[in-house]
């Protein structure tokens, strides 16, 4: 007799604390802690970068190269600033993405929502969930600024028979998600991305938290914002900014994890709608349709929400250009001259979907060379032919 159970049920997930196929480069993106990491070949963002196919799977067509808007933030049907008109206390920014899941599993689109909660003893562990309550959700608000092995509750997706699922995660979650969204015995599956870049291994963020905040053990949020400089939140509510051009380079240049080195999806090309700020003016939300599954989810919140359209001011590219020596060298500047210079900068640099602009071409340039010195055999498969037409732009060094 011939079984009907699907493949993957053969395959056994990996081991804890043992080598991942993608090797160095795995974002721990949680698919291998599943029996899923029988499609791993396939799937993983680090080994098969596939994503015009998957736009074309997810979207019903890939990205217009030479729609400078669809070049940059990849295929999309609208595009706006928006926050809410009561924010979430506690959240990232103003907490549309979990109002966005609340409503959805409110008003019966969906039965669960995947998302990452942290562990009871550590603020920025992540703990992958499916959350199946409000309550659930809005625990897992806030970003956890560490690698997270969201796709590690596949398995008790497809055990618990739920039918209609909401995810949210970052690009290289969504990447591999999608690659499997055909194996999970779903009638629907909704994507809710947020950007990403930059992201850190747990011991990776305590370096950088030590390297370049005043009180390490009490941040309970930061975020690298739009007017150049990073802003910490403290445990009694208090701020503190510290400019990029302050940051300790020379010492943070190992700290970010090889996969975000390698990663050319900043903008999460495969979700439904992503929610970020960095296209949007100071303190609102960047809002991205990529397709009416997405539309139909943000129509959800929309009367919550305070919008209006996206800008652009300004010219990135000297910026961009002198930044890439500055990074290959580890400059970093004196506190002084850098706070004078993120003065300078957020009164007369890009603002808007150009600052957007400004930080792909940057983040893009910096990884196309990491990956160019430490994984040349990988360069011309694993860079996406949009990043190649960004990062054309620049001159970067022959070596
Ligand atoms: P909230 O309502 O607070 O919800 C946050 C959601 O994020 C939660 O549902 C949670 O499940 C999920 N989440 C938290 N941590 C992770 C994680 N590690 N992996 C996957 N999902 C997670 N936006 C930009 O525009 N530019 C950036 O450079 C940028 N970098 C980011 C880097 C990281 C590591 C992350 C997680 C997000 C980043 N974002 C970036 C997105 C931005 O910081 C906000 O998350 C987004 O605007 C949503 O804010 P919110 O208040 O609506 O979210
Ligand atoms: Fe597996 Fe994900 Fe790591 Fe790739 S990134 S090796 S799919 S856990």
């Amino acid at each position: 007799m011939t079984s009907t159970a699907p493949k993957h049920h053969k395959a056994r997930a990996i081991k804890p604390g043992s080598v991942r196929p993608a090797k160095e480069l795995c974002s721990e993106c949680g698919l291998c802690d599943t029996y899923y990491i029988h499609y791993v070949k396939e799937a993983c963002a680090f080994i098969n970068q596939q994503i015009p196919e998957l736009e074309i799977q997810s979207h019903g067509r890939d990205r217009q190269l030479d729609n400078e808007d669809e070049l940059y933030f990849g295929v999309h049907q609208e595009m706006m600033a928006a926050r809410k008109l009561e924010p979430i206390e506690g959240a990232q920014w103003t907490g549309i993405v979990s109002t966005i899941a609340i409503e959805m599993l409110t008003q019966g689109k969906v039965e669960g929502v995947v998302c990452v909660q942290n562990t009871p003893e550590d603020r920025f562990q992540p703990m992958p969930v499916i959350a199946r309550t409000p309550e659930e959700i809005l625990a897992a608000r806030v970003n956890k600024p560490t690698l997270s092995p969201n796709l590690s509750i596949l398995e008790q997706v497809e055990q618990s028979g739920m039918k209609r699922l909401l995810a949210i995660g970052v690009g290289c979650q969504i990447q591999a998600l999608r690659a499997v969204e055909k194996e999970l015995g779903l009638e629907k599956l909704y994507v809710l991305g947020t950007p990403c870049v930059d992201n850190v291994t747990r011991a990776g963020l305590q370096k950088f938290l030590e390297t370049t905040s005043r009180s390490p053990e009490t941040v309970v949020h930061y975020e690298f914002m739009q007017d150049f400089r990073v802003h910490f939140k403290h445990e009694d509510g208090s701020t503190e900014t510290v400019p990029f051009f302050g940051l300790k380079t020379n010492q943070l240049k190992d700290v970010f994890a090889p996969s975000c080195m390698t990663c050319f999806d900043y903008v999460n090309s495969l979700a439904d709608l992503v929610v970020g700020y960095m296209g949007a003016p100071f303190g609102w939300q960047w809002i991205v349709v990529r397709n009416d599954t997405g539309k139909e989810m943000l129509d959800l919140a929309m009367e919550q929400l305070e919008t209006q359209p996206v800008m652009s001011k300004g010219d990135r590219r000297q910026a961009v250009q002198q930044s890439i020596p500055a990074y290959d060298q580890g400059v970093t500047l004196p506190m002084w001259a850098a706070k004078l210079m993120g003065v300078v900068i957020e009164k007369i640099g890009p603002k808007g979907l150009e600052y957007a602009r400004f930080s792909i071409d940057s983040h893009f340039t910096r990884n196309y060379l990491y990956t160019k010195r430490n994984y040349p055999q990988k360069l011309e498969q694993h860079v996406p032919e949009f990043a190649k037409k960004i990062v054309d732009q620049y001159q970067l060094p022959e070596n």
